[in-house]
């Protein structure tokens, strides 16, 4: 059975990627207001990614006989200054999930907790591919700088993404 400390500390986590979620889904109404419909379509996927990983944790709170408790989620940003800040943005972000995962995993090593640990591994190469993309896609805004038409190109390429 789950710590009392760990299952809330998992609550917690449910609660961070449904937030994670909720960031992303107010990122894809921005692109959309931008009549970027690639981006949109990225950060739309993201969002269902991010359910997904909350669900991942809720069902381990179960399996493991713990008690979920759900909490409020707060009230993403809702402008950016531009489609590169908005992925700095997610960059920062990402970064700030790792952390936290790093510390999940941290709190699990000491207590001894070796199904949680192993559950948290599935997290922490997780996180690597969300920073590597997150990284890859600053980088292309950073190269887009102020051309329109090099951002207009790179938000096609964006469409393809989950096809
Ligand atoms: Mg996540």
């Amino acid at each position: 059975m789950l710590s009392q400390t760990m299952q809330a500390a998992l609550n917690e986590q449910i609660n961070n990627e449904y937030y994670s979620a909720y960031l992303y889904l107010s990122m894809s109404a921005y692109f959309e207001a931008l009549n970027l419909p690639g981006s949109a379509k990225w950060m739309r996927a993201q969002y269902d990614e991010e359910r997904t990983h909350a669900l991942k944790l809720f069902d381990y709170v179960n399996d493991r006989d713990g008690r979920v408790s759900l909490k409020q989620i707060a009230a993403p940003q809702m402008e950016w200054n531009s489609p590169l800040s908005a992925w700095e943005n997610v960059l920062e972000h990402e970064r700030g999930v790792t952390a936290s995962i790093h510390n999940l995993y941290a709190l699990a090593v000491k207590e001894n907790d070796y199904a949680t640990q192993t559950l948290l591994t599935w997290f922490i190469t997780e996180q690597v591919e969300e920073e590597k993309n997150a990284n890859l896609m600053v980088e292309r805004m950073r190269q887009a700088g102020t051309q329109p038409a090099t951002m207009l190109l790179f938000d096609g390429h964006f469409t393809k993404r989950g096809e």
